[in-house]
């Protein structure tokens, strides 16, 4: 238990349960870029004008210091693509792609929608989904023998189709909305981001479950839009801190995000 305890504080996530660390953080990370050099192979990253890129890059690091593991080391990627898409991969990479990009109208939104993803992370969702995979499966034996290639490349397929579970997005929205607001954010953001996907996608019963690991945002709501329960949720728990659209010090960054939005094509 006390090792336990001292490779949490290490991690700087002492308050949020990290699950059975069958995987070490180094083997977070290694496995994390096996997916991502795979993820890439398969999805292209955004080759426009590279201030589209320099402008998430630059929004991850202001939001990265105030999560629970700000020392990870983090990959900010746009994808070329049309679907209105955001997820997380172990190890510190997140992605949002060009059509979420496109969707959003304002930076804040984007802030909420990368400080969520930046909580999967934090709270070891994917690596939870990765650990109870290799259990179930009798893969935990590969760990530490550097076979994490054949590993990746066998489980990549059935983990992608893992999901985090409702509590876990429950978290990752609570965990977002307090990095958001760290970073200097205004998380309303979050919640119209959420209300324009539920426009967009609703109409489907849903209830909260949760779409592939590697695809959260955009595959949740074009199977499962937001429930208003989850949009009261994110919005009690910003009028619980008093926090308003027009709060003082909140940025919502509007017209830098209106700028580059206008170089996507
Ligand atoms: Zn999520």
């Amino acid at each position: 238990m006390l090792a336990v305890a001292a490779m949490a504080a290490m991690v700087g996530c002492a308050d949020l349960d990290s699950g059975s660390l069958l995987v070490s953080e180094a083997d977070e990370v290694q496995m994390g870029a096996e997916f991502h050099s795979q993820l890439l192979a398969e999805m292209p990253a955004h080759t426009g004008d590279a201030r589209v890129r320099q402008y998430v890059q630059a929004m991850g690091n202001r939001v990265v210091p105030h999560t629970h593991r700000p020392n990870l080391g983090y990959t900010f990627t746009v994808v070329q693509s049309d679907e209105v898409n955001a997820f997380a991969v172990m190890g510190g990479y997140v992605y949002v792609t060009t059509g979420l990009l496109k969707a959003a109208t304002s930076g804040a939104e984007v802030a909420g929608v990368v400080a969520h993803e930046l909580g999967h992370i934090s709270a070891r969702h994917g690596v939870k989904a990765m650990e109870n995979y290799m259990l179930l499966n009798g893969l935990a034996s590969l760990l530490g023998k550097k076979y994490y290639g054949d590993l990746v490349a066998g489980a990549i397929q059935t983990v992608t189709t893992l999901t985090f579970s409702k509590d876990q997005e429950r978290e990752a929205d609570d965990l977002g909305l307090q990095y958001a607001l760290a970073a200097g954010y205004n998380a309303w953001g979050l919640v119209d981001f959420f209300e324009f996907l539920d426009q967009a996608y609703g109409g489907g019963g849903g209830g909260g479950a949760v779409g592939g690991l590697i695809s959260d945002i955009g595959e949740l709501f074009s199977t499962h839009p937001p429930t208003p329960e989850r949009i009261n949720t994110v919005s009690g728990a910003l009028q619980a801190r008093e926090i308003t659209r027009e709060h003082a010090g909140l940025d919502w960054d509007t017209a830098e995000f209106l700028t580059v939005k206008a170089l996507l094509y």
